[in-house]
């Protein structure tokens, strides 16, 4: 597969733009690639620049649950030109969007728009941290909730709970009211709420997290934070920027049926267009400005555009349900396919899977917690990530990312990434 034009934009593009990229993982650095640079998407392919075709698993991170170019999501979008792209006023469709989410998700009983998730899951704790008078936070390892600082922690050496930064240019004052915890670790977390329960302001986690591989939450682990949380006055915030519409309608929440206080968006309600929010509890959102003391703001937050796609694309999902069980076959039967090749070619590697959202993990143990993700022979994965590419299916270019799924996604393209995967697998 010929990749020049692609190389020669990444060259171009790193004279302006640091890495070539405007998000580090489209570098392609982990697999030892330089940046793919596309030009078309369709349903569920992407054409790059070199004329290449992919079957894509990427979807730009997940917003895109109905494959790319959308006419369902795009409905409408020439009379928002004609009409006006903002206004810095309020709009109808604003409600309109607020009121599927609440009436998706009994936890949330008002909602605030924002424009990223990193927006959303900061405001969130800004908002737990006023309405609980207290300061510190426990994220646990491995998950994502976008780039503030206070939440670029990784836990230290040593140490049980204090974390250092992941990033230079996080202060130790940004993060020392974050405490970072095990995922998938009950006990742990039982000991942290004895020493810290009554200073924390908020918990924060994917409850299927999906920014180190698709790692779910176990069950018993999610009810004893739940547990804990109540007993000790702490918001429970579900970072469901990922799961949120895509492993069900109403978020990994209501597969689990357990409700958080708080719950931040983003990806799929924006329908491909930069979109968060967070929501939650009247009583806690009516602390925001202007009712309240807590104060968020943004000046593109709601625009006309943004909500028109995150309508078009919530209301066809709400319409559809059965587009999630659609969806999910495809990923069982992609997760059975890749099962068989690791089995038939001897190779160290498991997938994991929930409901839409899968990967491929290569070490030969079970990935349950972030160290068993450690473990994984990334050398490996860039070689796989390379063999499927030269078949024409695109991958998340790093192991730690899961691979979605779109409405657009076929049988076919199952068929075919199966038949890749076998070849690869074969070749490892
Ligand atoms: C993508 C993501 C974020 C950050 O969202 P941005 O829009 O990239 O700022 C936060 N949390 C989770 C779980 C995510 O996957």
């Amino acid at each position: 597969m010929n990749f020049s034009k692609s190389e020669e934009l990444f060259k171009e593009a790193n004279k302006y733009i640091p890495g070539g990229v405007n998000s580090p993982v489209r570098a392609f650095q982990s697999v030892g690639m330089s940046s793919i640079f596309a030009s078309k998407g369709k349903g569920s392919k992407i054409t790059d620049v070199d004329g290449n075709e992919f079957i894509d698993y990427i979807c730009s991170w997940g917003p895109l649950i109905l494959g790319h170019s959308s006419e369902i999501v795009y409905k409408g979008i020439e009379k928002v030109f004609e009409e006006g792209i903002t206004y810095g006023l309020a709009t109808e469709m604003e409600i309109k969007v607020a009121k599927l989410i609440v009436d998706a998700y009994p936890s949330v009983e008002m909602i605030r728009m924002v424009n990223s998730g990193t927006e959303a899951t900061m405001s969130a704790l800004r908002l737990a941290r006023g309405y609980t008078n207290r300061s510190k936070v426990l994220k646990f390892e491995g998950c994502y909730h976008g780039h503030s600082d206070g939440l670029l922690v990784k836990s230290g050496s040593g140490t049980l709970t204090y974390g250092s930064p992941t990033s230079s240019g996080v202060s130790e004052d940004a993060i020392k009211n974050t405490l970072v915890g095990q995922y998938n670790d009950a006990k742990m977390l039982e000991e942290i709420f004895k020493i810290h329960g009554k200073e924390l302001a908020a918990v924060i986690i994917e409850p299927v997290a999906g920014n180190m591989g698709v790692v779910p939450a176990n069950e018993e682990f999610l009810i004893t934070l739940r547990k804990l949380t109540e007993e000790y006055g702490v918001v429970l915030i579900f970072d469901e920027v990922i799961t949120g519409f895509r492993v069900s309608f109403g978020g990994a929440q209501e597969v689990y049926n357990i409700k958080p206080d708080i719950t931040c968006f983003g990806k799929i309600i924006g329908g491909g267009l930069p979109v968060g929010a967070f929501g939650g509890k009247r009583e806690i959102m009516e602390m925001l400005a202007p009712l309240g003391s807590v104060y968020q703001a943004g000046t593109l937050s709601g625009n006309p555009l943004a909500m028109l796609l995150g309508f078009n694309c919530l209301t066809y999902l709400k319409e559809n349900p059965e587009m999630y069980n659609k969806i999910e076959q495809l990923a069982i039967e992609l997760e059975k396919g890749m099962i068989e090749h690791i089995k038939e070619f001897k190779v160290e590697a498991s997938v994991n899977r929930f409901k839409g959202m899968l990967n491929v993990f290569f070490t030969g143990e079970k990935v349950q917690t972030f160290e068993d993700v450690s473990k994984c022979d990334t050398k490996v994965y860039e070689k796989y990530f390379k063999l499927m590419l030269d078949c024409g299916i695109l991958l998340p270019p790093a192991q730690f990312e899961g691979m979605f799924l779109s409405t657009a996604h076929t049988k076919e393209d199952v068929e075919k990434t199966l038949e890749a995967n076998k070849k690869a697998m074969s070749l490892l």
